[in-house]
């Protein structure tokens, strides 16, 4: 067995929809945008796990509010973004730099998407990428900071991610996105078997994550901007046209359509 299949990735729920993915091989965990200490430090001591760092998307409260208190406790690093005011970060990050956790034998990617936050970063690692509140199931993150260009080009690298990429959004967003999604594209039955997929884990509780690159590809308007029918029903939306072939002001007038939902 490789050290990949021996490590688990497991969604600790915070707050009303935040997962902080953990990532563990039994003994050895670490965990990603823990906004809370209490989940994490509950799961931690229930499972017996050693905490060997803290990693870190973007500033946001809800994304860094447990990382003084468990970095206190557990002596761990933490990772996080250069170009963001995060306290307590022993590791400043940003493209190209790599995260080795030696504990866990665990090598990581970091990448710059700006958009959400000015100094938003994503963590990749084997088939898997750690995106924040950039890319989210059916939907992207709200522009706090950067530009729609900052937005659209950070989700068109993500998009260029390998199709199987498992896709670990940092909020249970799916089935509040879908209906948007739907009405961009009312007539994608890939969309169609996503929505009832979608309500049939949310019933059971169950996290809609990950996703993949490949059916956010598929599903996800915010990745379709270019295609006749999304842009059509944008266009409805908005009661006039939009310059032809500009990706860019299609997702553009999406996002602003979508903040108004
Ligand atoms: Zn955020
Ligand atoms: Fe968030």
């Amino acid at each position: 067995m490789n050290s990949f299949t021996m490590l688990k990735i497991i969604p600790i729920p915070a707050f009303a929809d935040n997962y902080i993915w953990t990532l563990h091989d039994q003994q050895h965990a670490i965990v990603i945008d823990p906004g809370d200490a209490a989940p994490v430090h509950a799961y931690l001591q229930e499972h017996k796990l050693k905490l060997s760092a803290i990693l870190v998307t973007h500033h946001h409260r809800d994304h860094v509010g447990g990382i003084i208190e468990l970095a206190e406790v557990y002596n761990s690093p933490v990772y996080g973004p250069r170009h963001e005011k995060i306290p307590a970060i022993t590791h400043p990050l940003g493209e190209g730099d790599a995260v080795e956790i030696v504990a866990l034998n665990l090598h990581l990617q970091v990448i710059d998407i700006p958009g959400h936050t000015h100094g938003h970063i994503a963590f990749l690692w084997d088939n898997s990428v750690f995106c924040g509140d950039t890319l989210f199931g059916c939907g992207c993150g709200k522009l706090f900071e950067g530009t729609p260009t900052q937005l659209h080009h950070s989700l068109q690298r993500l998009a260029l991610l390998p199709d199987t990429t498992l896709v670990y959004c940092s909020h249970e967003y799916t089935e509040l996105n879908l209906p948007f999604a739907c009405a961009c594209e009312p007539d994608n039955s890939q969309l169609k078997q996503r929505e009832l997929d979608t309500h049939r884990l949310r019933e059971q509780h169950l996290p809609t994550l990950p996703s993949t690159i490949a059916l956010e590809k598929a599903t996800n308007p915010f990745l379709r901007c270019s295609e006749p029918e999304v842009i059509h029903n944008i266009e409805l939306q908005l009661g006039h046209k939009l310059p032809s072939h500009d990706e860019l002001a299609v997702f553009t007038a999406m996002r602003k359509l979508r903040d108004l939902c």
